[in-house]
Parts: structure tokens; sequence; C-alpha cells
């Protein structure tokens, strides 16, 4: 061991109540420990900061024709909200040159609509001049279903908790990336929200949300297991199917333009294993259905038509059906006969016709939802492969 090393080594032996100067790294001893599915405590400041990736171009965005639009720039929308309050409130959120903004001290706003599942469109600009550091500069919040919170935060040079990031879920995951623009210009963030469904205080099917910030991904499908909190974890737990849009008053006054959703197909809750495949009485259920609809359309077409028939046995791809079935024979018999009939001529005149039945019933055969020995079938084979139109 060099001298020098060596002396420094006694000084601090021999002056223990000496501490080193060093830069904070943030706050430690704050939220929630890690835990066994949990290797950061909530809030952790040795958590890294999310890298920088560089934000798509603004785009135009206008909502898709089957959206529900909570705010389009007009003073009209404020009455699609209602402050965060017990009863019903109007919001001291203002309207103003097209954009909605959050007065500090007034509350959270909320939808007066409630939805659960969706894909959500909200954009949002920070105050300029920047003000405040970390959570205290440009601090609102997304709250889906009133519940779960992606993080308004102005991050563009601001660090603070990598949960607690802009496009965070708060206290669960950091975002990927740090796609922000600078402050006062405007944050282009889509969601896809799906909730987590419970039965009988059973988790079903987990919560999931992905975020888009500025065109990048910063949150991949994330898991959620219950609401989102301040310094604690969020925990499973029964959870409602729809709640209101809330969008938080952090005493920073956000602005917010062109918010709008669109609603989720609704999953088939305990049906659905977690792989997002249906289960077996789920998709016999919907292939009933689907079998259903294809007859009921049959039934509307000129009665022992061609088209009638292929109908017919497209129903049986998704449902056997006894009855279907001896029906579509009798009607492949029909048809072997009426085509054997045919003149050279004629015959040739229908190639199409007679390539499209081979076709199906080809399909059919492969997938064994018809015979492939049966005496129609062979002959409607037989003919077509004599004129070389299996191909
Ligand atoms: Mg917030």
């Amino acid at each position: 061991m060099k001298l020098t090393t060596l002396s420094g080594f006694l000084a601090v032996s021999l002056f223990p109540t000496t501490f080193a100067c060093v830069a904070s790294t943030g706050q430690p001893f704050y939220g929630d420990p890690p835990d066994a599915h949990h290797a950061w405590c909530v809030h952790d400041w040795n958590r890294p900061q999310p890298p920088r990736v560089e934000p798509k171009p603004l785009v135009d965005a206008k909502p898709p024709t089957d959206a529900v639009v909570l705010f389009d720039g007009s003073e009209a929308a404020l009455a699609n909200w209602e402050a965060d309050k017990p009863g019903r409130e109007a919001t001291k959120w203002i309207v103003k040159d097209g954009v909605f903004q959050c007065v500090p001290k007034s509350g959270y706003v909320r939808s007066k609509a409630k939805f659960g599942d969706c894909k959500l469109h909200v954009e949002w600009a920070s105050p300029t001049p920047p003000q405040g550091e970390s959570q205290g500069r440009g601090n609102s919040g997304i709250f889906l279903m009133g519940l779960v919170e992606i993080q308004v935060l102005d991050n563009y040079d601001n660090p603070t908790y990598a949960d607690g990031f802009a496009c965070s879920v708060y206290g669960v995951n950091p975002p990927l990336a740090n796609a922000l623009r600078p402050p006062g210009e405007w944050q282009q963030i889509d969601i896809e929200y799906r909730h987590p469904v419970y039965r009988d205080d059973q988790c079903v099917n987990p919560g999931f949300v992905t975020v888009y910030c500025n065109g990048v991904l910063v949150q991949d499908h994330t898991l959620l297991e219950g609401p989102t909190g301040h310094k604690t974890r969020s925990k499973p737990g029964p959870f409602p199917e729809a709640g209101p849009l809330k969008l938080q008053d952090h005493g920073n006054p956000v602005r917010f333009r062109n918010i709008w959703y669109q609603l989720l197909p609704p999953r088939a809750d305990d049906e659905v294993v977690k792989s997002g495949q249906l289960g077996t009485e789920a998709t016999l259920a919907k292939r009933k259905e689907i079998a259903a609809t294809i007859r009921e359309s049959a039934k509307k077409m000129p009665e022992q038509s061609v088209n009638q028939m292929l109908r017919l046995s497209e129903s049986l791809v998704y449902e056997k059906d006894e009855a279907t079935y001896n029906n579509l024979k009798q009607l492949a018999v029909a048809y072997a006969a009426s085509i054997k009939s045919l003149t050279a001529e004629q015959l040739q005149a229908r190639k199409d016709e007679v390539k499209g039945v081979f076709k199906a019933f080809q399909y059919l055969a492969k997938f064994k939802v018809f015979e492939a020995n049966d005496a129609a079938w062979t002959e409607i084979a037989s003919i077509a492969k004599a004129h070389g139109w299996e191909k």
C-alpha cells in the first residue's frame, strides 16, 4: 500500500465524524422499500434517469371519426368537465386561446364521461419560463379512470426520481426515454390502456398501459397492478370497470389541448387467459354466433343457388351443424348433376363458377369439414381436374 493512500485512510479513520461533501442524488428513505417483486424503492433516486431520445415532429393530430372528443379548443367543451369534488360543480380551470389551462389551487378536473379501456390522445405544454425543479416544475397528471397517473412534468432539463418522470406510470415505471420538447412546446401523448379486471377479488386479467410521447414509445405494455400513489407501492386489488379521466392540479398552470379517446373493444373478462387468447368456451360461443350470422345471410339468397350453397358451406367452417351439412350435401349432389349435364361449351362459360366451388370444397375437405370421399365432391373435383381447373 502506498504511503499516500495509507495516510488518506488514516485521516478518515482518525476523524470518523468528518463526512465528505458529495452532491445529493436525491432523497432516500422516502417511498416504499423494495420487495420480492420490485427491486427499486418507490421514487428511488438510484434508479437511472430515462435516456434522451429526440421527439418526432409535431403532427397535426385530428381525432378519428369514432373518437369521443373531450376538449377541442372551444369554450363549449368545458361542459365535458367538472371539478373533481363531491357532487356536480363547475371546474375553475379556464379555456384561453383554445387551450384548457389548470388554475393552481382550484383542484383536479374530471371528465363527466366515465370509461375504461381506451386509446387516449392528450397534448400538454408546461409553463415557460420554467420555474421550480424536480416535481415542482410543470407538474400535472393524466389519471386514467381517475386512478392510474401518467405523469405530466417538465423534465426537458430537469431531473427527478425516475418513476416520477414525465410519462412515467407514477411510482411504478419510468418512461423508456425522455422524448420531451422544451417547456412551452406541445407534447403529444398517446396512450393505450387496459385496466386490471377482477372477479371475486381475483385478478383474471391484468391491466397494461402503452404510452407514446411525441411519437416515441415510452411505456411498452407496462403491467398495472393497481391504482398509483405518492410514495406508496401500487398494490393489486379490486378495480372498477370505468371511471372519469382526471387531470391534476399540482400547483402549476399546465395547458392542455386536443383531448379525445376511443373505446377499446371489451375483453371477455375471465374467459380471456393472460396471453390474450380467448378461452375455449368463449371461442365456441363466438364461432356459433358467426356461423348463425352467415346462415342468416344465406337464407336471403336465391334458393338452391351456387352462392347460397357456398355461403352455407362457409358457415360450417365456424360451427359443425348437422342440418346444414345434410342440406349442403343435397345441394352439392344437385350441383354436381347440373354441371355434369352441361355441354362442353356451357361448362366452359361457367368455368370461374366451377373453379370457385372446387376451391371451396377443396378447403372444406382439407380441414375435414366436408368428407373427402363424398360422392358429390368427388364428382365436382373430377370435372375440375379434367379441365385443368384445379390450380
Ligand atoms: Mg403529477
